[in-house]
């Protein structure tokens, strides 16, 4: 039995047939895991026997005939913050190198409730800042395309264990376009809800106005099933949004005749490398062809919001990790022999913390800084406000917006990844998704010497189904996402 590359769709179709059994497709996983992680290093943590046996309790259900759900029995993996009670948890942070959690993140329970099984824990940059996952305490993950390349940051490892077969499906977090990118540069679909749609219960925070949760799969069909399951509203978390969670599977496979797409001006501009350009063009001719109208628009504010993001962020970073100071939580310096009185424990603790966590703890605590709040804080925040508000002016005329997600292809890993400003240029088309609080996905739309392109669709707060509608009527058009990496990762 052929069981590479499928989709959730897919491998439940089988599993309902019987053709084949929750294990087989967990030890096909692990095996891919077992075979790849040197080269790749997808995973911090592999729950090897953990997932055997819910495979095994998940084939014991489906033999007395009582399914949890649709992903009963398939195995995914989960991004390294996302608490998993009794499996260590790092934030790839040497921080957090012993903890254990106590209880699982809520959407680590819905999950399990569902039936599926998790495979592992999958690498990131530290505490989720960063671009590659080379800023990862844990070395970093490489490009299962070419591991001569990034995957992206900084939910890497998620990404690359979809694009490696290690993993049918993974939850990442998307505060700055974590999920898009490295999907985008995998050739996998990332979808980044609306920010309340998913529960932040139990993730390990980065900028908790921002922080959302998210998947990769190989299709979209997959991210509209994930969702419906993901979304349930929780009162462990106060912004998570108490509305009823909509039938977004039923979204998928439907006509786009007469929707309005709106080709964002600002998302294609010079910096974007002519090539990607030119695949999000051809793609804009699909929707064309598929009878969706095409509207050229312009948002001009989209601009500022990497500079908005870039004070809002470390600011609320600074806030988040003040907690790690190895007395409340994280590693503590406590027991070393030359550290004497408190102030010594919280510094030396501290000094775990990578140099991108220190640089945008540093930057945010000035932001924050009795005189500076309301120059650096404050002003951000107003002008965030006005992003939303020209978003929101924009999606009176469109449906969804489209454009390219990262305006370069992956870097080589041979580069110079500490230029941070090099780095963050990589964010320039996702952030507006982020600080305007809407959703975008990430499909893949095109390949360029052997690595993928990713397009961008975004849509309003909680359009999530417009998302889902128009991503699906390219992908059943197109044959881009059926490319997988496999004979890349043999070569
Ligand atoms: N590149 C973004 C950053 O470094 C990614 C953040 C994220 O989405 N977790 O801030």
């Amino acid at each position: 039995m052929e069981l590479d590359y499928l989709t959730i769709n897919e491998a439940a179709q089988l599993l309902n047939e019987k053709k084949v059994s929750s294990a087989e497709l967990t030890q096909h996983c692990i095996k891919n895991i077992k075979q790849k992680n040197a080269e790749v290093n997808a995973f911090l943590t592999i729950t090897e026997d953990k997932a055997l046996n819910s495979a095994k309790e998940s084939d014991e259900r489906r033999s007395r005939g009582e399914l949890k759900s649709n992903i009963d029995g398939i195995p995914g993996s989960l991004k390294d913050v996302i608490c998993t009670a009794g499996v260590r948890t790092t934030a790839a942070s040497k921080m957090l190198d012993n903890f254990i959690p106590p209880y699982d993140a809520h959407v680590t329970r819905l999950l399990k409730d569902a039936g599926a099984v998790i495979v592992g824990k999958t690498n990131l940059d530290e505490f989720a800042m960063g671009t590659t996952t080379a800023y990862s305490a844990y070395n970093m993950t490489k490009n299962p395309w070419d591991t001569s390349r990034v995957v992206g940051g900084s939910s890497g490892g998620s990404a690359a264990s979809v694009a490696a077969d290690q993993s049918i499906f993974s939850l990442g977090t998307d505060t700055g376009g974590s999920i898009r990118l490295p999907a985008s540069w995998t050739n996998t679909v990332g979808l980044r809800p609306t920010y309340g749609r998913v529960s932040r219960n139990g993730v390990i925070a980065m900028a908790s106005s921002l922080d959302q949760v998210g998947t990769f799969t190989r299709s979209v069909a997959d991210a509209a099933e994930l969702l419906r399951i993901l979304a349930e509203p929780d009162t462990g978390d106060s912004t998570s949004y108490k509305i009823p969670v909509p039938n977004y599977v039923a979204a998928i496979g439907k006509d786009i005749k007469g929707m309005k797409i709106g080709v964002v001006k600002e998302f294609m501009g010079e910096a974007v490398d002519v090539k990607i350009r030119e695949a999000v063009n051809a793609a804009i001719r699909q929707f064309e062809k598929l009878g969706a109208e095409i509207i050229d628009i312009s948002v001009p504010l989209a601009e500022e919001s990497l500079a908005t993001y870039m004070v809002i962020v470390p600011s609320e970073v600074s806030t988040n990790l003040e907690r790690y100071d190895g007395i409340k939580y994280g590693v503590s310096a406590n027991e070393d022999a030359n550290v004497d009185n408190l102030i010594e424990v919280y510094y030396k603790s501290r000094q775990k913390f990578g140099n991108e966590a220190k640089r945008r703890i540093m930057l945010g605590s000035f932001a924050l800084s009795a005189g500076f709040y309301d120059q650096y804080y404050n002003r951000a925040r107003k002008v965030q406000r006005m992003i939303k508000a020209q978003f929101s002016e924009k999606f009176k005329e469109v449906d969804v917006m489209v454009g390219p997600v990262s305006p370069t292809m992956p870097f080589k890993t041979n580069e110079d990844l500490n230029d941070s400003l090099k780095l963050w240029m990589a964010d320039l088309l996702v952030v507006p998704v982020n600080v305007a609080n809407l959703c975008g996905i990430s499909v893949p739309c095109g390949f360029e010497q052997g690595l993928p392109i990713g397009m961008q669709i975004i849509a309003n707060h909680f359009d999530e189904e417009k998302l889902f509608k128009v991503a699906s009527a390219f992908e059943v058009s197109t044959e881009w996402h059926k490319i997988n990496a496999k004979s890349k990762i043999q070569n």
